[in-house]
C-alpha cells in the first residue's frame, strides 16, 4: 500500500507521523527546512519551538491545557514523551529544553523504520497519486502552498493574519452611558435586535480619540510581517485613522441606525460597538478594533471612550501573521477538506493556537488517517474531553445544526474550559452544601476534568 504523506514536520506533522508509524503504516514527512526556511524557525530540527519553550500549565485537574497534556500522554504522544523527558524547572508549567526536545523528536522519527523524511518544499497541491495527505504546514505555510490551498478554498477562507479585537468584561462597562441596540434594531439568527453594546462619542471626543490613536505607541511588525499585505476587513484601527480623520466614523465607528436612549435628541459623531463574545454574555469584543497599539496604550486610549472609562480587558487587541483556514466551514469531523477529502489538515493551520494544541490535532489527524487506511471508522471523540472540545471548536461540531449556515467569524483559540459542554449539575460541597466563589470555580474544574478522564477512558476502551 501507499504511504501516508505529511506536509510539514512541525509540532503537528511530527506527532501525526509518529501515530501513523506506531500503528504500523508507512509515512513520508515532507519538510522544507533547511532547503527553504521560514521567518521564525532557526534550525532544521522537526518540531522546533519557534518562540517560548513552555507547554504551559501541567495541572490536569484545574487547567484545560494541563488536561490536554494528560490526554495526549494516555494516547502515547511523542511530543509529550519528549517534552516530559526534556523538562526544565518552571513551577506548575511544563517547560522544555528546546534543543534537546526538538533533537529527540527528530531522532525518534529518523530512527523509525516506517518513517521517511524528505527535505523538500511541497510547492502546490500534492500530486494526485498521494491518496492520503495531512497538511500540517503551520502559521507560516510557504506562499506557494498557501496560494494553492487558497485556490481550493476560496480567498475568503484562508486568512493570513490573526486580527484580535480587545475583549472587555461586560460588568466593567458603564451602562449609564452605553446601551444595548443592534444597528437598525436588526435581529440576526438567535438575536434580539439589541445584541450590541454601543458607546457614543461626540465630535470633540472623537477628534481627541483619533489623535490619540495616531500618536499612540505601536508594537512594530516584524520585517516579514510587514511585507505581507493587509486584507480589507483586517486593517488595524490606527492605520485606518491615519488614512484620514473621518475614515473610522465611516467605517467601524459609524453612528448610523442607532439612537442613544440616555439622550435621544443628540446625534453621536461616532459610536463604538461591542459584540457578545462568549455564550455566557460576560465578555464583549470591540468590533473592528484590531490594533498594533501597545497593551498599555490600548488600555489608556480605549478608556477615553465614554462607557469604557473603567473597562477591564479580558484580552487586548493584536495583529500577527497566521495562516489558518475557516475550518468549521471547510473541514469534516475527521479534519478532511470537504472539497477534496484526500487532504486532511492538522496543526495551527486548522485554527487552533499553541504548541500543545497543534500537536494534539496532529495526534488525532494521524489516528483518523490510520483508521481510514484500515477501512474502519473511529468513534467521534467525546466533546467532554480536551481533545474532543478542541476538535469540536475547529470542525464546528459544537455549532447547533440550525446555526450551521449562519455567518460567524472563526477565531483561532487555545484549548479552554469555555469550549467544553457545561456540567449537567453544578458541583456541590459535602452534605449537599452550595459552593460559592473560588471554591465553586475549583470544584467545577475538577468535575469537568473528572468527566473528561472518564469519557476518554471509555473512548480508548471502545477503540
Ligand atoms: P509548525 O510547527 O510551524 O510546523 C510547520 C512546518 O511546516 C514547519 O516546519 C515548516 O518549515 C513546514 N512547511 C511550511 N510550508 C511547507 C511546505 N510548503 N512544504 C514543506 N514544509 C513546509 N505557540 C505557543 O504555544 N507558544 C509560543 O510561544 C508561540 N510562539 C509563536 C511565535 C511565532 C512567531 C509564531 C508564528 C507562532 C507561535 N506559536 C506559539 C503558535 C504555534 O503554536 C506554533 O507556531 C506551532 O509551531 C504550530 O505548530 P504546527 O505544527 O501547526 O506548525
Amino acid at each position: 500500500t501507499q504511504p501516508i504523506h505529511i506536509i510539514g514536520g512541525g509540532l503537528a506533522g511530527s506527532e501525526a507521523a509518529w501515530q501513523i508509524a506506531q500503528a504500523g503504516h508507512a509515512v513520508v514527512i515532507h519538510e522544507m527546512r533547511p532547503v527553504r526556511g521560514t521567518e521564525a524557525h532557526k534550525s532544521s530540527d522537526l518540531a522546533e519551538l519557534v518562540c517560548s519553550n513552555s507547554f504551559r500549565s501541567d495541572d490536569a485537574n484545574g487547567n484545560a491545557v494541563g488536561l490536554l497534556h494528560q490526554e495526549m500522554r494516555s494516547l502515547a504522544s511523542l511530543i509529550m514523551r519528549e517534552g516530559d523527558a526534556h523538562q526544565v524547572p518552571a513551577g506548575g508549567a511544563l517547560a522544555v529544553d528546546r534543543e534537546g526536545f526538538a533533537g529527540a523528536v527528530t531522532r525518534a522519527l529518523e530512527a523509525h523504520p516506517l518513517v521517511t523524511i524528505a527535505r523538500e518544499e511541497v510547492e502546490g497541491l500534492p500530486p494526485p497519486e498521494w491518496d492520503q495527505v495531512i497538511i500540517a504546514t503551520g502559521p507560516l505555510t510557504s506562499p506557494a502552498l498557501a496560494e494553492a490551498i487558497r485556490g481550493l478554498t476560496g480567498a475568503e477562507a484562508l486568512a493570513f493574519f490573526d486580527a484580535i479585537a480587545p475583549i472587555v468584561h461586560r460588568d466593567s462597562i458603564d451602562m449609564d452611558k452605553a446601551w444595548f441596540q443592534s444597528r437598525y434594531d436588526k435581529a440576526g439568527p438567535g438575536g434580539t435586535g439589541a445584541d450590541y453594546i454601543n458607546c457614543p462619542l461626540n465630535r470633540e471626543q472623537y477628534d481627541a480619540f483619533i489623535q490619540a490613536l495616531i500618536a499612540g505607541e505601536k508594537t512594530s511588525f516584524k520585517e516579514w510581517e510587514a511585507s505581507t499585505p493587509y486584507f480589507d476587513g483586517c486593517l488595524p484601527i490606527e492605520v485606518m485613522a491615519e488614512r484620514g480623520p473621518e475614515t473610522l466614523r465611516h467605517g467601524p465607528m459609524k453612528p448610523v441606525g442607532l439612537t442613544n436612549p440616555h439622550d435621544p435628541t443628540v446625534k453621536a459623531c461616532a459610536i463604538v460597538q461591542l459584540r457578545q463574545d462568549n455564550a455566557l454574555g460576560t465578555l464583549y469584543n470591540m468590533v473592528g478594533f484590531q490594533t498594533k497599539l501597545t497593551y498599555s496604550e490600548q488600555v489608556r486610549v480605549f478608556r477615553t471612550i465614554p462607557g469604557l472609562e473603567k473597562a477591564e480587558f479580558a484580552r487586548l487587541g493584536g495583529l500577527h501573521r497566521n495562516t489558518y483556514l475557516d475550518s468549521p466551514r471547510l473541514l469534516d469531523p475527521t479534519l478532511r477538506l470537504r472539497a477534496q477529502p484526500r487532504l486532511r489538515f492538522a496543526g495551527q493551520i486548522t485554527g487552533c493556537e499553541g504548541y500543545v494544541e497543534s500537536a494534539a490535532t496532529g495526534l488525532i489527524a494521524g489516528r483518523f488517517a490510520v483508521a481510514e487506511r484500515e477501512g474502519r471508522s473511529l468513534a467521534p471523540l467525546p466533546t467532554t474531553t480536551a481533545l474532543g472540545a478542541l476538535i469540536g471548536h475547529i470542525t464546528g461540531g459544537h455549532i447547533p445544526a440550525e446555526d450551521a449556515g449562519a455567518p460567524r467569524s472563526f477565531q483561532p483559540m487555545n484549548v479552554n474550559f469555555g469550549l467544553f459542554p457545561p456540567l449537567d449539575q453544578a458541583p456541590k460541597g459535602e452534605a449537599g452544601r452550595r459552593l460559592r466563589g473560588p471554591e465553586k470555580a475549583l470544584a467545577k474544574k475538577r468535575a469537568l476534568t473528572d468527566r473528561a478522564r472518564a469519557d476518554l477512558a471509555a473512548w480508548i476502551g471502545d477503540g
